[in-house]
């Protein structure tokens, strides 16, 4: 049970009793070092498996959890996400507690927030409706009453979505309709869970004695709700362990805190406190950019960041990519995913992860026109979401009115007359305050916008139906099903996820950090944001950002502030861990949009390629090559040899897609050879002679030139 530990590791997994914490890095095994924890003490007969209570934070990691706990022995431990455990109790101590049966489980709130808000005389559309609805949430997991709100509100600088005075109000009355009806929502159900195990001893008395041991993971995000309920649980018995990384605390804003996790030693003064540094996740390349991230870092999750030390065997460096425009960005990423899984990278494998939902439909695009398959994540595709959907409506209803729509009377171009008629759908020209559902709708159409000042430049002279066709076009093109594709995820919907190559993109200011982060404590929060990105990467890691929106436009944006003194040329500052390494590339924009890139192609017969084997191979199976099958399979074994003794994967040297290139261009000169895609400067440099060498018939390459 204890082999397949590290020492670290194993000190958890053998310390069974009393509070322990578990203070660990990202990908350094928490999840491992705990289960095997439970499974080891299950089996030397020290644990009760019916009286372990392992809890997470959502039903995906819950069910992970049983399902190594299964197999590790150890499947009659309950793993439970704190909700399912309060509501299972709730459940079965309610007759005896309240009487009668457990009122019934609200599954959406935003209905009844609704009736509320209308009592109140307030008017809310159905984005407001939503943000206000988590405002409530937040407020109760904070364990705040309506009276109380907006001095909380207030004291806190948090930004409310509309009158806290109002929301208060609001509140008040949905907790009121709530009652009246004989309902419970998801957070009552915590807080009965808490109100019964306050009151009545006897029933706290029945559930501790059952459960004498609790583990959490992902403390970090605890909420002071959960944690009122975890300690009533414990009562006065410290049989308690915690992991959490305070660096990956990315959900202050729904009320939780790392807090708890950083105060636990002053709580429990005699915790076994360990630290997990190990990472078996990423590459040193990969971890040695996270390390240098956080060493910039501020704030109390700062003062207690670990240092990782990578378990895997080096890899490529972190690029760092330039481009001219958004668009040229988004084709430049979809042009190395192609790559990538041309050399043998499985899509399901690559992730493009950005900071907020509107960013996916350039993605969308670029990876439709280079026909790689893709999913989202957390999210809709673009062109499915509510808000855009009924804006397609209203241009649609524009363009067929023609210029008989009074909409349209001032408004000369056509980014005029979209900006017109998406101002009736909530468009304005300055984005709404703060975050939530209101700003996500509006970054919608603002994508909109964007993209309708993008077509009118590229095609003069369009008018408002050619960009409706244009919109149905692109609609139709990122419906493609998705099988095993490349995952499109924002940030935060990426926690506790890993991929073997990792594209972070649009890292300019205002995006990453967000506008929106004001206070230098929510700046720290994308700082932690940015990190949970970086360390979701085993191997491939390519950071981006784009110096303009759009082609041809003013190159006014500046790469984010977080990659200071570790993007190379970006200055040095004295705290960073082993300064920059890796290099900047440029991607030069092109003047105007260039024609989108269409699917891979058979380079025989010109047949769209769908089959993983035929798009290695550039070409169908039964088409015949014109490629020097021998020179190719020499160019392979010299690649192999290189790679080892580079300690690179093979497709770091040259890709498959390269050496066939090469091995149908059969290159004399370095001219020649530089000529072929996929031969940068530095490859040219480095491998130049030995691949001459081998096309020229002489034997295989002398070994690695250092450069
Ligand atoms: P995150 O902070 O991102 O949630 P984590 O700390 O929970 O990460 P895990 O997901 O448990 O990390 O582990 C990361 C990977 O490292 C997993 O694939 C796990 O199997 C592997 N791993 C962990 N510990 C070891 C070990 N001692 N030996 C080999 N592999 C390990
Ligand atoms: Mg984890």
């Amino acid at each position: 049970m204890l082999d397949g530990l590290d020492p670290e590791q194993r000190e958890v997994a053998t310390a069974l009793t009393g509070p322990v914490c578990v203070l660990a890095g990202a990908g350094t095994g928490k999840t491992r070092a705990i289960t095997h924890r439970i499974a080891y003490g299950v089996r030397a007969g020290i644990l009760q498996p019916g009286s372990v209570l392992a809890v997470t934070f959502t039903n995906r990691a819950a069910g992970e959890m049983r399902g190594r706990l299964r197999q590790l022995g150890a499947g009659g431990v309950q793993a439970r996400t704190f909700h399912s455990a309060a509501l299972r109790q709730l459940q079965f101590f309610w007759p005896k507690a309240v009487g009668g049966d457990l009122p019934r489980l609200l599954e959406r709130k935003v209905q009844l927030v609704a009736e509320a808000a209308a009592r109140c005389r307030v008017r809310l559309d159905r984005n407001e409706l939503r943000d206000v609805t988590g405002e409530i949430e937040w407020a109760k997991v904070t364990q705040t009453v309506p009276a109380d709100y907006p001095a909380v509100v207030a004291k806190s600088l948090r930004d409310a979505p509309r009158d806290p005075a109002e929301i208060s109000q609001i509140y008040a009355m949905y907790e009121q309709l709530k009652r009246d009806r004989s309902v419970i929502d998801f957070e009552d159900v915590l807080l009965l869970t808490v109100g019964i195990l306050q009151d009545r001893h006897d029933i706290a008395d029945q559930i501790r004695s059952q459960y004498q041991h609790f583990v959490v993971d992902e403390y970090q995000d605890v909420s002071p709700l959960q944690q009122r309920l975890l300690d009533l649980w414990l009562g006065d018995r410290d049989n308690l362990c915690v992991v959490g990384d305070a660096s990956q605390t990315i959900y202050s804003f729904t009320g939780a805190t790392p807090d708890h996790l950083l105060n636990f030693r002053t709580r429990h003064p005699g915790a076994t406190v360990v630290k997990l540094v190990r990472d078996y996740r990423s590459t040193p390349q990969v971890v040695h950019l996270a390390n240098g991230l956080l060493s910039q870092a501020r704030g109390r999750a700062a003062e207690h960041r670990l240092e990782l030390i990578s378990q895997r065997d080096p890899g490529p460096e972190p690029t760092y990519t330039e481009y001219a425009d958004e668009p040229t960005e988004a084709e430049g990423t979809a042009r190395r995913i192609r790559d990538l899984v041309a050399a043998g990278v499985p899509a399901g494998e690559i992730a493009v992860l950005y900071r907020i939902n509107a960013q996916s439909e350039v993605y969308e695009q670029a990876l439709a026109d280079a026909g790689v398959p893709y999913q989202l994540r957390g999210a809709e595709r673009f062109f499915e979401r509510q808000e855009v959907r009924e804006a397609g409506i209203a241009l649609r209803g524009a363009a067929r009115a023609g210029g008989n729509d009074s909409l349209l009377d001032n408004a000369e171009d056509l980014p005029s007359q979209v900006r017109a008629v998406l101002s009736t759908k909530g468009w304005t020209g300055r984005p709404p305050a703060g975050s939530g559902a209101v700003r996500d709708r509006w970054e919608s159409l603002a994508a909109l916008v964007r993209l309708a000042e993008d077509f009118a430049r590229a095609r003069s002279g369009a008018t408002l139906s050619d960009l409706v066709a244009e919109l149905d076009e692109r609609a139709a093109a990122q419906h493609a099903p998705t099988v095993q594709g490349v995952t499109l995820a924002s940030l935060h919907a990426a926690k506790g996820l890993e991929w073997d190559a990792v594209f972070l993109v649009g890292l300019t200011e205002g995006m990453m950090p967000i506008t929106y982060a004001k206070t230098d404590e929510q700046v720290e929060e994308e700082r932690r944001l940015l990190y949970v990105g970086v360390t979701r990467a085993r191997l491939h890691l390519t950071l981006s950002w784009a110096l303009s929106r759009s082609p041809g436009g003013r190159a006014n944006r500046r790469p984010s502030r977080f990659l200071k003194g570790l993007r190379p040329g970006s200055g040095s500052l004295g705290t960073v861990v082993g300064g920059a390494s890796g290099s900047v590339e440029r991607a030069v924009g092109a003047a105007g949009r260039r024609k989108p890139r269409g699917p891979v192609l058979c380079r025989v017969c010109g047949a769209t390629l769908t089959e993983a084997g035929a798009m290695k191979l550039m070409r169908c199976e039964d088409c015949p090559s014109d490629m020097d099958e021998a020179l190719y399979e020499r160019l392979r074994d010299w690649r192999s040899e290189q790679a080892r003794e580079l300690g690179q994967p093979a497709y770091c040297v040259f890709t498959d897609k390269t050496l066939m290139a090469i091995a149908e261009r059969v290159p004399a000169t370095g001219g020649e050879l530089s000529a072929i895609s996929g031969v940068g400067a530095r490859k040219l440099d480095r491998f130049g002679d030995d691949v001459l060498a081998i096309c020229a018939g002489e034997a295989g390459g002398t070994g690695a030139h250092e450069s």
